[in-house]
């Protein structure tokens, strides 16, 4: 394989996203890697850097924007940048895998128009504002505050579902994981 493919699930935070991820990536026929996003914010529970994010200052990340290393950038939340490296998705490809990425709406939407033939865009969908309230509350790795500003930044992206190739919805998880299964399956096998 010279390029694999692009497999971008956006959510908002909270819609169980990660969790199809994951479960994805557990997949070896599928032959998935993630692709680990930089980050200013700071680390999380058990999170690893080199794992879950590269977790690096704001200089840092200012020096990758103006070098044009990114493929995509956002500023999310306030003051927390997320960013996937243009080198990211080359280790990847030249790993002889797909790409699988767990990022935000606009991030995600990106990557779909720069790469439209190479990706397929999916929208994990919560099923409702109050559920997504009660993970992210029920998660309690985050402050109120930050829980609030997640909860309010929900309802902007999920208006952005028709813009996905393809909507999930995340009603029953086992559900979700194997729809998010056949999908991919699918996709990749195309050409
Ligand atoms: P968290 O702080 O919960 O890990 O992530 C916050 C949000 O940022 C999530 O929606 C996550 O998917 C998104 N995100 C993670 N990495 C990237 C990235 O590289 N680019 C963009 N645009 N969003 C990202």
């Amino acid at each position: 394989m010279i390029k694999g493919k692009l497999l971008v699930f956006s959510a908002p935070s909270g819609s169980g996203k990660t969790t199809i991820v994951r479960h994805l990536l557990a997949q070896p026929d599928l032959n998935l890697e993630f692709s680990i996003s930089c980050t200013t914010r700071e680390p999380r529970g058990e999170e690893v850097h080199g794992k879950d994010y590269y977790f690096i200052s704001w200089d840092e990340f200012k020096k990758h924007i103006k070098a044009e290393d990114f493929v995509e950038w956002e500023e999310v939340y306030t003051d927390n940048f997320y960013g996937t490296l243009k080198a990211e998705v080359e280790r990847i490809w030249a790993l002889g895998k797909h790409v699988i990425f767990d990022i935000d709406v606009a991030g995600g939407l990106r990557i779909k128009s720069k790469f439209p033939n190479e990706t397929l865009a999916v929208f994990v969908k919560p099923p409702s504002v109050d559920e997504l309230k009660r993970r992210l509350k029920q998660r309690s790795t985050e402050s109120e505050d930050k829980i609030n500003m997640r909860i309010a930044k929900a309802s902007v992206e999920l208006a952005t579902a028709p813009q996905f190739d393809t909507i999930i919805k995340n009603y029953d998880l086992d559900v979700a994981k194997e729809d998010a299964y056949k999908l991919v399956k699918d996709f990749i096998n195309k050409d």
